[in-house]
């Protein structure tokens, strides 16, 4: 993972990550941005109680007005 992209990733991996059909070495890298990383830490949370309420996550779950507003306030709170 690259650091300047890492949100950006941990975002679009989320949902693989949930299902944990991440190889075990992204698997960490994703757990240690997360450890660090408030913004995606409460992304994290978010997923993770919309698959305990629906069962299942894709990615098109998240509607792409949800991603954008997500996506910016992760740019915001970088800029910290
Ligand atoms: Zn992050």
């Amino acid at each position: 993972m690259a650091e300047h992209a890492a949100c950006q990733e941990v975002v679009e991996l989320v949902s693989d990550y949930l299902e944990q059909s991440l190889p075990p070495g992204e698997a960490s890298l994703f757990e240690q941005h997360v450890n660090f990383c408030d913004g995606c830490d409460w992304y994290l949370d978010q997923m993770r109680s919309t698959v305990a309420t629906v069962g299942r996550l894709t990615e098109h779950d998240v509607p792409d007005e949800t991603r954008e507003r997500l996506l910016s306030a992760f740019r915001e709170w970088r800029r910290e």
